[in-house]
């Protein structure tokens, strides 16, 4: 098993396989304009698949296709189909804004997709449109109508933001329940692209339990051994929850996630600065051996605990200017995968 420096393993890909969207949501994308990555450095299937593969020799087996809005990249059934036939891949799930599900869900069903987590902010449409930008919150619920069938695993993943969307927190369990979809809520983060955040609009996950509990009745921590980002509750009921307090609690402790993004820039940490251009030496001609040598030496020297070295900063405000990130889009949330 491939260590980082913190005995942390490499098992965890995020797979951008777009930087576009449909979205513009407000604590990730909230500028008017963006600079995109280059179309001709985007990987093309084969080539992630070649790289997925060198990362399954070192010991990847889950992988989760994001973006960006991944359902928005042409054929990703076809990706999809190529992952979910390699047995080391024991986990290869899919995280959405859930708009282009309805029409997609069944496909990516029948290729093998395990499972689902959609991005669901709000129930209210006039939320959504200010949130998002975007009138299609019908489509979103419609997504996940279809999807819940089709994967009994599906997760509803909201960001809360202080007088934004905290007053939804009980709804939106209780819609996730209709579906028998757990809930996840997201403390706001200042990651890159997060362009308007300020900690005054964090609501800790402590915040949170407290918002539901009078509704609910004591609420417990389901105990588990997990890397998984969200701590999970349970309600009297035996309903379940989570949530990831990556802002006020960070996990960098058990972290064993790495990044690619779309064009194969490969990121040890959501907030790293700088990556590892795999396309480069792919498309350079490099053997998978020598791939997996770049990935090795990368991987045993990591050091990165980004969401700890945030909490310990003082009077934080956003992480990256909007300047800089025109200058590289790579600093991106979106670009990331989240
Ligand atoms: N577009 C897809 C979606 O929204 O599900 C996938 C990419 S998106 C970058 C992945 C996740 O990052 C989403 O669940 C989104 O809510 C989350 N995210 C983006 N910006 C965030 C922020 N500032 N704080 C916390 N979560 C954030
Ligand atoms: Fe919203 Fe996801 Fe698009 Fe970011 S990438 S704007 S979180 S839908
Ligand atoms: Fe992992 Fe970096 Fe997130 Fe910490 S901040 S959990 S090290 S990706």
């Amino acid at each position: 098993m491939l260590l980082d420096q913190f005995q942390r393993p490499l098992r965890n890909l995020r797979l951008s396989v777009t930087d576009r969207c449909n979205l513009r949501c407000s604590y990730c994308m909230p500028e008017q304009d963006y600079v995109w990555l280059p179309r001709q450095d985007i990987l093309q299937f084969e080539e992630i698949e070649q790289l997925v593969d060198v990362f399954a020799d070192l010991g990847v087996n889950k992988v989760r296709l994001t973006g960006g809005g991944p359902l928005l990249r042409r054929d990703l059934s076809v990706l999809v189909a190529a992952l979910a036939s390699r047995p080391r891949i024991a986990d290869l799930a899919i995280t959405t804004n859930g708009i282009l599900l309805p029409q997609h869900a069944r496909e990516l069903k029948q290729a093998g997709l395990h499972r689902v987590t959609v991005s669901l902010d709000t129930l209210r449409p006039d939320r959504f449109r200010a949130l998002t930008r975007s009138d299609e919150l019908d489509r979103v619920l419609d997504g996940i109508a279809a999807a819940a069938p089709l994967f009994p695993q599906l997760k509803l993943d909201t960001v809360v933001i202080r007088g934004t969307n905290d007053d939804e927190l009980v709804d939106l369990i209780e819609f996730g329940r209709r579906y028998n979809a757990e809930v996840r809520f997201i403390e706001y983060m200042d990651v890159g692209g997060a362009t308007h955040w300020s900690m005054d609009r964090v609501v800790t996950r402590d915040q949170m339990i407290a918002s539901l509990e009078p509704h609910y009745g004591p609420i417990t921590p389901v105990v588990e051994a997990s890397s998984a980002p969200a701590d999970r509750y349970r309600l009297p009921d035996g309903t379940t929850f989570g949530i990831i307090a990556s802002t006020t609690r960070p996990f960098c402790e058990d972290c064993d996630r790495s990044r690619l993004t779309a064009d194969g820039v490969w990121y040890l940490c959501l907030y790293a600065s700088r990556g590892t251009d795999l396309r480069a030496a792919l498309r350079g001609g490099s053997s998978a051996n020598e791939l997996a040598e770049m990935i090795r030496s990368a991987w045993t020297a990591r050091r990165d605990r980004g969401a700890e070295e945030r909490l310990a900063t003082r009077d934080r405000a956003p992480l990256i200017s909007v300047d800089t990130l025109r200058r590289d889009p790579h600093l991106e949330m979106h670009t990331r995968g989240g």
